[in-house]
Formats: structure tokens, sequence, C-alpha cells
């Protein structure tokens, strides 16, 4: 069973200023869209041609289709999360979990700002329920995903320089400001239910 391509669920300059047209143009039409051909390519006739996406990537970085499956679900999860008008804040019991672990949602922010900026090279910023059903933020390096550390994802922002590079050219601070006002609330907070 081929993993297709997913349609993005706006338009394509619905985040616009923030994030361009162009920019998904490349990073949904061309760096997804290929992760996507690739992981295909990897897997077509093989017994993991059966297993989902996320049991892909579940088999962990040592196997050959990792980087693709990986990326694929990735990115799907990263797109799926921005709306044109979305909550720009948690809210309900998700909004209480971060006030009691971070002091508020403004410095939330700034932890996971400083986490982002201070990622060296290509990888991924995640707000994650740890394996104590914690919140924490942390980071993967190029592909990498927490639920290969026993974490479950709830929310993250793309820091490889395709990410941001026809907006905001090298100034990744820029880009995660522009995250902040197209990331939907509702999204994180549905991740949130369902891991809890
Ligand atoms: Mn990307």
């Amino acid at each position: 069973m081929a993993h297709s391509v997913q349609q993005l669920p706006y338009d394509l300059t619905a985040l616009e200023p923030h994030i361009s047209r162009e920019t998904l143009e490349f990073h949904h039409g061309k760096h997804y869209a290929g992760y996507v051909a690739k992981l295909n390519a990897a897997i077509e006739g093989k017994d993991e041609d059966k297993l989902s996406l996320l049991d892909l990537v579940k088999k962990g970085p040592s196997t050959a289709y990792f980087n693709n499956a990986a990326q694929t679900w990735n990115h799907e999860f990263y797109f799926n999360a921005f709306s044109a008008k979305g909550a720009r804040e948690p809210s309900g019991d998700l909004a209480k979990a971060i006030s009691a672990k971070f002091g508020d949602f403004a410095k939330f922010r700034e932890a996971f700002n400083a986490q982002a900026t201070g990622l060296f090279g290509s990888g991924w910023t995640w707000l994650v329920l740890d394996g104590k059903g914690e919140l924490a933020i942390v980071n993967t390096g190029n592909a990498g995903n927490p639920v290969n550390d026993g974490m479950t994802p709830l929310m993250t922002c793309d820091v490889w320089e395709h990410a941001y590079y026809i907006d905001y050219r090298n100034l990744r601070p820029d880009y995660l400001k522009g995250f902040w006002e197209v990331l939907d609330w509702n999204v994180v907070g549905q991740h949130y239910a369902a891991a809890k």
C-alpha cells in the first residue's frame, strides 16, 4: 500500500505573510512529496509495505527507510497544525499544564524559541509528553522523531533551512515569530487530549 501525499488543509496563500505560497510550493510540493516518493520506492514489494506510517517510524533509525518515513510523518504533523484562523493560544487542560510546567504561555514560547534556535543544523523542535506523561520541549536532529525515545509528539516546528530560507533567509528567529502566528492550538489541544 503506497503512502500518498496528503493535501494541505488550507490554500497555499492561507498562511501569508508568515509562510508564503512559494515556501509551501517547495516545502510541501517538493521536499515533503519527495520524502513520500522515496519512502514508497524503499518499501515497495517488501513486508514493510503493509505497515502504517507511524509503525514504520517506530521501527527506528537503523532501518534503511527511516529517514524518509520519519520525514513523511513529521511533515504531515507539522503542516496539519497550521490554519489561517485558529486558536493562537492553548486553552483548557493544555493551557493549565503549560502554565504549571513553564510558568505561563509567554515563558513557554521563550523556552521553545531558545530550544529551536539552539538546534545546530537540521532537525525538529517538539512539544511532547515525555515517558512520565510530563510536558517537555525536545529537539531531534535530521529526521528524528520523539516516539523513538518513548515520547508522544504534541506539536513540532521544522527547523530545517528549507522551512524558512525563501521567506526569512538565514533568520531562524524571525521564522519562529511567524510560526506562532499560524500555529493552531486547537490542533495541539486535540493531540494533548488524545495522548492523555
Ligand atoms: Mn521540512
